[in-house]
């Protein structure tokens, strides 16, 4: 099987359309969304609606999308974030709303784990080191375990002699999944590592393979969107550098 992974989407739907559309070119048919479809960008509803009726999706809930249908207290976020969880909410309705509000905390099954913090803190660890892979050992099994919330695209891994690894990820390196890996593929919506362009990976279970791509989005279009919106200006600021 492959996957297309990706995560952190974050009510930007023009990156997403270009992220799927780049997925499906190369054959892939099962998508893999590590959570935060909604938060931060202009389109949360046209997002939760895309997601919602893509076939061969397995999908988790972050804490963006927890906060957007109540499930989680919006006291946790910064001025902007909340700004834009207020957003989301006054946007989802019906289905989309029920889609999101009814997605699991975590996904498993023979080929994969997947959780949008980490396996001991679903919604809120951001799991950036070594130390915190190494304490979340106990808690999943399935490898590779897929991540999102950091917005960040490296991998851990169990190296010689148990030691804990870990690396950035590089587009045009296949990585060789072999061994207990996590993997983080990065940012749809927002990117945090200074390329501003859309994050997501391709993971072919059966040659135990994951490779990560960037994918050219207008971005100018939806920061116009944003602005017409008038959303906070540094939530569409920082989508033109990747941060
Ligand atoms: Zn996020």
């Amino acid at each position: 099987m492959r996957y297309g992974v990706f995560s952190d989407v974050h009510g930007n739907y023009v990156a997403l359309k270009a992220v799927l559309e780049f997925l499906r070119k190369n054959g892939v048919k099962d998508f893999l969304c590590c959570g935060d479809i909604v938060g931060y960008g202009p389109q949360p509803l046209e997002c939760a609606e895309e997601l919602m009726s893509l076939p061969g999706l397995t999908a988790v809930l972050g804490n963006h999308d927890a906060a957007a249908v109540g499930r989680m207290d919006i006291k946790w976020f910064n001025a902007n974030a909340a700004w834009a969880i207020d957003f989301a909410r006054r946007r989802l309705t019906g289905r989309a709303l029920d889609f999101i509000a009814g997605l699991p905390e975590r996904a498993e099954n023979a080929d994969f784990t997947m959780v949008h913090g980490s396996p001991r803190k679903p919604l809120t660890e951001y799991l950036l080191s070594e130390g915190q892979f190494s304490d979340n050992f106990g808690g999943w099994t399935v490898s590779p375990c897929f991540i999102g919330h950091s917005h960040m695209p490296l991998f851990f891994r169990e190296g010689e002699r148990g030691v804990p690894e870990t690396d950035f990820l590089k587009p045009a390196v296949k990585l060789r999944v072999k061994g207990r890996f996590m993997i983080n593929p990065g940012s749809v919506g927002q990117p945090r590592d200074g390329d501003p362009r859309a994050s997501c990976g391709v993971y072919d279970a059966a040659s135990g393979t994951f490779e990560l791509y960037r994918v050219f989005y207008d971005v100018e279009a939806v920061q116009q969107r944003m602005e017409e919106l008038r959303m906070p200006a540094l939530l569409a600021e920082r989508l033109s550098f990747g941060f």
